[in-house]
């Protein structure tokens, strides 16, 4: 299975499904959620960057000379979504600890479930890098449309997304208006309640991520 364009993978590896599982679970504590979290994105991670291109290189070993692989070409920016795409982020750094951070401000006005900029910090050389945007929850879809615009916007040609959970809704949103993206989750569910919540989904990700509630 290799990344492609305008869809999403949704990762069905065991562990992946176990760990889910237990996110869901509305009693896990904020401690284990996080490091679930954590977790299940390192894992998503690997999922996302495995179209990445490498080239040989040669190595001398303890015993002899020998041809590696090596990641060649465009380096990394991964830019979480504010607030809940921060609890993603050691994830990727875990991975990729050479990668640039940028971050992304938006919330969502609950009456029209539409995203509201505040924050925007990018890595200068953005557009010289495969963008990777964290965000747990892939709802509307309207917040995760709105951040791939704005890398977009800043000069980014190569983007892809990881999310834990995903609403058919929002895959359409984002793969719709930006058929160049890849998606990557951990579970893609039924549908989105008259709130714009995922069912059966997992809750408010930044809440049950930093004990807000
Ligand atoms: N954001 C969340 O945190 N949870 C949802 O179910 C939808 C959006």
């Amino acid at each position: 299975m290799s990344l492609i364009a305008g869809r999403c993978v949704d990762v069905e590896h065991p562990l992946v499904q176990h760990k889910l599982g237990m996110l869901r679970d509305r009693e896990t504590s904020t401690h284990l959620f996080r490091e679930l979290v954590n977790e299940l994105t390192l894992l998503l991670t690997y999922e996302a960057t495995k179209d990445m291109a490498t080239e040989e290189v040669e190595v001398e070993t303890p015993l002899e000379r020998t041809t590696v692989h090596r990641i060649s070409g465009k380096k990394v920016a991964v830019c979480p979504i504010l607030r809940a795409g921060l609890g993603m982020l050691d994830g990727v750094l875990s991975l990729m600890s050479g990668a640039r951070v940028g971050f992304i401000g938006l919330y969502r006005n609950e009456e029209t479930l539409e995203p509201v900029e505040y924050y925007v910090k990018l890595p200068a050389d953005v557009a010289a890098r495969d963008v990777i945007l964290l965000d747990p929850m892939l709802a509307t879809g309207n917040s995760t449309a709105a951040a791939v615009k704005t890398v977009k916007d800043a000069g980014a040609q190569s983007v892809r997304v990881i999310a834990l959970i995903a609403a058919p809704e929002g895959i359409e949103r984002v793969t719709g208006e930006h058929p160049d993206v890849a998606i990557v989750v951990a579970g893609i569910d039924r549908e989105l309640n008259q709130n714009g919540y995922i069912l059966p989904g997992l809750g408010d990700a930044g809440d049950r991520l930093f004990g807000t509630k």
